[in-house]
């Protein structure tokens, strides 16, 4: 029997895939806090000491949003924010699931990479942070995570150590290397999958370098890393 609903069922959100018709369906989105050492410090945090920690995005097709190679992405400026921040960021997805994943088989769970840009209302993070109070509200509001194309995992060996930068209306705000990261995309898997059992449609945005900083209504945000098709996005 056919399920029927008091009104339609949500859209899932679904990424577009290289070399495939097919889409990648999203399921959640995990996110890794302060895993470059730069971006650490210039929040105030000792990149040292501290193990991985997670926070979530909602996985709804209002939260991720896709953008196809090529395009700029015109997305609704968020409400309730000053000071509206991109954070440039290697985003892995899942294609097979599981729990207490071992680092060393951590690598045969993704499915592709793509860029992603994990967007923060600055101001309510940082009062929230303050508060000792959940992030959500600087976190998980819609259109807070565009994703570029995703690309199998096969098709792009060198992405774990390739640059990733990003630019606001041409100017370079933030340049790094993949291979920067405290907690590599394996060890990240290994971590997260004590805490969750993750599954196929899962994505994890790994964290972002130094030189995070406000985007203003209508400047262009263009994403990169190598090898990865780019992703650019104007908040109007
Ligand atoms: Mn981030």
């Amino acid at each position: 029997m056919t399920t029927t609903y008091v009104f339609p069922a949500p859209q899932m959100a679904a990424l577009a895939v290289a070399g495939s018709e097919a889409r990648f369906p999203v399921r959640r989105v995990y996110c890794v806090g302060r895993n470059y050492a730069g971006h650490a410090r210039e929040m105030g945090s000792d990149p040292d000491r501290e193990p991985p920690f997670f926070f979530c995005k909602p996985g709804d097709a209002q939260a991720v949003v896709p953008v196809a190679p090529g395009e700029t992405a015109e997305l609704p400026f968020p409400p309730a924010t000053a000071n509206f921040h991109f954070e440039c960021e290697l985003v892995l997805a899942i294609g097979k699931g599981g729990a207490n994943i071992a680092v060393a088989e951590a690598a045969s769970h993704i499915y592709g990479y793509a860029v992603g840009l994990d967007m923060t209302r600055r101001d309510l993070q940082g009062q929230m942070k303050d508060a000792g109070r959940p992030w959500e509200v600087g976190k998980a509001f819609d259109y807070s995570a565009p994703v570029g194309l995703l690309h199998p995992a096969a098709s792009v060996p060198g992405v774990e150590s390739a640059a990733i930068s990003l630019q606001v209306d041409g100017v370079t705000k933030q340049d790094s290397h993949i291979t920067h990261l405290i907690w590599s995309a394996s060890e990240t898997i290994a971590n997260l999958s004590t805490l969750f059992a993750l599954q196929p449609g899962d994505l994890i945005f790994t964290g972002t370098p130094e030189g995070v900083g406000a985007v203003q209504r209508g400047q262009t945000l263009l994403a990169r890393i190598e090898g990865l098709s780019e992703l650019s996005v104007r908040y109007v």
